[in-house]
């Protein structure tokens, strides 16, 4: 293997602490609110559905959080993740810059949600909890979630979005051999499906009805326990495994990233690759220029408000300051299925609030070509959401050479594509659309987000 082109670490140097920004930001996030009584909640009003080690992951304002060491023994399987540089795509685009990338689709389930999936099914065990249910859009979380219950001797059910649900049989698939159930979500098994179904019998569902379902289960049931896979603080402490492993990689390498690239659905990605190297700058070190990239088609950080707003359809959820695009959004059809949600993780929303990361909206047939480009030459086949990350960094190598700079460029490859074939088949047979969301229909999202005061 050549030493120049992949950074591998010894797995003894996987991380033992994740890292929680909160300690190093200049201001404190806006506290979550009742959904009933809009007042900030307390750890109690969590207790429901969540195990309380992760409901204080979720308010610490520690800089370091020790990983447990059984949840460290099972990140040896795949981590820590490689750090590649992308020497042939730099040649294909005869660029000055220098791309690396984290590869996150080494994991089992194929992307980087196994990082929180793995440490969230421990602590629901550690605290006697028996099973977990959760939503899924694209698959991802689902099949995450339902490995990571297998190693913990967890029951998982999954709500799966059913237009996916259908579209993406070999994940549910993947699920069942894990040993979950997946059902299709609005489903008749919970009160917040059965109202939309009345209503709207033929829906394709949406993320935040999914979520309303496996909160209901949660909430209704004392063994039973809800987990997200993106969007709260804990999840993206989680994941900024793989920023810390990204900032010894590059030490080996002797370089350090310019700029900071990461796709951005809930957030999750994005802010493991891009938060710990956002706290080296705010403790003095080099400033990095992070861009998050999001769908044009669901623009939540480009086009949403910074506002209070519910986490699901259903309104079950506490309220959270993000960026939103009101919880009666509904994307129109595009295949990154994960980058589908009406909201924006509180701390990615916050980050962008204090100038400290910027973002960017693409249309889904020219983050495809990008994806292309990269898989000729580099060979991984990325997800269609790691494809609106690799648009953005082929935007800025191709800058780079035009202003005749090397600069060194990161991205998250969050995740490989390798069930998401039928995207590129309908890329490559021309049936691709690029749709755009109606106007009036985001307009009438947002005049219904909840009057709080910020
Ligand atoms: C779920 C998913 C995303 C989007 O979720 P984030 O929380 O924003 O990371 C991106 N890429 C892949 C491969 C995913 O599975």
């Amino acid at each position: 293997m050549d030493a120049t082109v992949k950074y591998l670490l010894d797995e003894t140097r996987i991380p033992k602490d994740w890292y929680n920004i909160v300690a190093d930001l200049p201001r404190a996030p806006d506290p979550a609110l009742h959904p009933g009584t809009l007042q900030p909640i307390g750890p109690a009003d969590l207790a429901p559905i969540f195990p309380m080690d992760l409901i204080l992951q979720e308010v610490s304002t520690e800089r370091h959080v020790a990983i447990p060491e059984p949840v460290r023994e099972i990140y040896r399987q795949w981590r820590p993740s490689p750090l590649v540089r992308a020497r042939r795509l730099e040649k294909a685009l005869d660029t000055p810059a220098r791309i690396y990338f984290k590869y996150e689709g080494v994991s089992a389930a194929g992307s980087h949600k196994l990082n929180t999936a793995v440490a969230q099914a421990f602590y629901n065990r550690e605290a006697g909890i028996r099973r977990l249910s959760t939503e899924t859009g694209a698959g991802q979380w689902g099949s995450s979630l339902a490995y990571a219950g297998a190693l913990f001797g967890l029951e998982v059910r999954v709500f799966m979005v059913k237009s996916s649900f259908h579209q993406k049989p070999y994940r549910k698939g993947l699920m069942e051999t894990w040993g979950a159930t997946c059902i299709a979500s609005p489903s008749n098994q919970t009160e917040a499906g059965r109202r939309v179904l009345a209503e709207h019998p033929d829906t394709s569902g949406s993320l935040g009805i999914a979520i309303s379902e496996a909160v209901e289960i949660a909430a209704q049931n004392a063994d039973t326990n809800y987990a997200l896979g993106s969007v709260l603080n804990h999840v993206l402490l989680h994941q900024t495994i793989i920023g810390q492993e990204a900032i010894e990689q590059f030490a080996l390498a002797d370089d350090y990233p310019d700029i900071l690239v990461g796709c951005t659905g809930g957030g999750s990605n994005f802010a493991g690759l891009v938060f710990p190297f956002l706290g080296a700058q705010l403790r003095g070190g080099r400033r990095v220029k992070a861009i998050a990239c999001e769908p044009a088609a669901c623009p939540t950080l480009t086009r949403g408000p910074f506002a209070y707003d519910f986490g699901d359809t259903g309104h079950l959820t506490p309220l959270v300051r993000m960026h939103t695009l009101g919880s009666a959004f509904i994307p129109p059809g595009f295949h990154a299925g994960g980058l589908r949600y009406h909201g924006m993780a509180p701390l990615v929303s916050l980050v962008q609030e204090l100038g400290l990361i910027e973002s960017r909206a693409f249309k889904q047939t020219p983050c495809f070509e990008a994806g292309v480009q990269f898989s000729r030459n580099e060979g991984i086949l990325p997800a269609p959401e790691a494809n609106h990350a690799i648009r953005a960094v082929i935007d800025e190598a191709l800058r780079c050479k035009e202003e005749g700079v090397s600069r060194a460029i990161l991205f998250n490859l969050s995740g490989h594509g390798h069930f998401d074939m039928q995207a590129y088949i309908d890329y490559f047979a021309g049936k691709l659309e690029d749709r755009s969301y109606d106007e009036a229909d985001l307009q009438a999202a947002l005049a219904e987000l909840p009057k709080v005061a910020a």
